[in-house]
């Protein structure tokens, strides 16, 4: 398919929404937006029939979906995972991983260089986002004790040499040596990120300074306001907020934070500094019941209940079951942000801090035709992955008769 025309639509550029507008394909990148028609007299024609055109969904910390983990380290696991999210509209993701045995680490890094050329069957990839191991016991969460440890130098040299799809790498800062980790990792123009820390707000300053401008979901496996004896420290939370630059991502479940959690967020950092993540685990698109917090085979049983994974004692969330549509419609509904607000977290700004706005993130001519057509429940109805339709809602209940 050469030409795709999208017409009917409230098309949501980055500065406005078109009502009754026209957004024209060409060889995989948006060829031109119009108020009126477009003349393309061979492109395919997809009827929006008033439903929004948005640009696809970039979810910047994701684990799995649909019963398959990234760890699981099989190409089945890469491709089941970028299909069952991009029914829900995510047309790019960042693959990422767990503390977990470093055999397994390298298994699931070599699938990904391996599918990397391959046409995938949903979203992209835009990288792998390696979450741990170099990170504070105390914070750990759902991440595996057994393999938590100090960075290594010997171990992420190699590891960011071999494997240039490294594109993001989660730490605590203040262990020993991660703030020179941070420094190797600027030189190859991968992200530190900070998280699962104990770190306050002072050590998250020099942090900030060496490198690490994200903050890996905000207020989960970290620490705010805290007294030691009679006086009281502003933590890592109050950092993100007052550092103006510092990039934060939040699991907009509505369950990891409630959402008046969910509004401050937005209230401190606004719609360009907060991306929305679902950190989904392979529970996603699953029912409720048993499952497993990484690898099928050397995980941690969890069990999904109440729309989360939690430990099986119940102590901690284990990852969300969260898909990007469900996001959105939080930010919205639960939220009370604006419908352009809550999109934007879950497009250019995810885009912009994976270094990626210049070509996803925005209905811009000339960029990557990653698109998503929904209603105003947020319902997907059609997804598209650089000029190609990968999901549709008519088609699946065509199958279903
Ligand atoms: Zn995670």
């Amino acid at each position: 398919m050469r030409h795709l025309k999208i017409i009917n639509g409230r098309i949501i550029t980055p500065y406005r929404v078109l009502h009754n507008a026209t957004l024209l394909v060409s060889a995989g990148r948006i060829a031109a937006i119009s108020q009126g028609d477009i003349d393309a007299p061979e492109a395919f024609v997809i009827d929006a029939a008033g439903d929004y055109v948005a640009p696809g969904f970039i979810d910047i910390h994701v684990h799995g979906g649909g019963d398959h983990d990234f760890m699981d380290g099989t190409e089945e696991a890469f491709h089941a995972i970028a299909a069952i999210h991009a029914r829900h509209g995510t047309t790019s993701m960042t693959p990422t991983t767990l503390s977990c045995e470093p055999v397994d680490l390298l298994a699931t890094l070599e699938t990904y260089e391996r599918i990397c050329g391959q046409k995938s069957p949903g979203a992209t990839f835009l990288g792998m986002h390696l979450e741990g191991p170099y990170f504070a016991m105390n914070q750990r969460g759902a991440q595996d004790p057994r393999y938590i440890r100090n960075p290594d130098v010997a171990e992420y040299r190699m590891l960011t040499t071999r494997f240039p799809s490294i594109r993001r790498w989660s730490a605590a800062p203040e262990l020993p040596g991660a703030l020179d980790f941070a420094d190797w990792l600027r030189s190859k123009n991968i992200l530190p990120a900070w998280a699962h820390t104990d770190a306050l707000y002072n050590e998250i300053l020099v942090a900030f300074e060496r490198g690490y401008t994200h903050a890996t979901h905000l207020y989960s496996a970290m620490q705010g306001v805290t007294r030691k004896g009679a006086a009281r420290y502003a933590g890592a939370i109050e950092a993100a907020f007052l550092i103006d630059e510092m990039t934060v991502e939040i699991i907009a479940d509505g369950i990891h934070l409630p959402p008046p959690l969910l509004q401050l967020v937005c209230k401190l950092k606004g719609p360009g500094r907060t991306a929305l993540i679902t950190d989904a685990m392979r529970g996603a698109g699953m029912p409720p019941g048993e499952s497993i917090l990484g690898g099928r085979h050397n995980g941690l049983a969890v069990i999904i209940e109440d729309g989360v994974a939690k430990l099986p004692d119940g102590s901690a969330f284990a990852g969300s079951v969260a898909t990007a549509d469900r996001l959105v419609r939080n930010m919205i509904q639960l939220a009370g942000q604006p419908l352009c607000d809550a999109v934007r977290m879950m497009t250019s700004t995810p885009a912009a801090i994976m270094g990626v706005g210049d070509r996803k993130g925005s209905l811009i001519p000339g960029m990557d035709a990653d698109i998503v057509l929904f209603d105003d429940q947020i319902s997907i109805r059609c997804t598209i992955v650089e000029g190609n339709v990968v999901y549709t809602k008519e088609k699946e209940h065509d199958a279903q008769r």
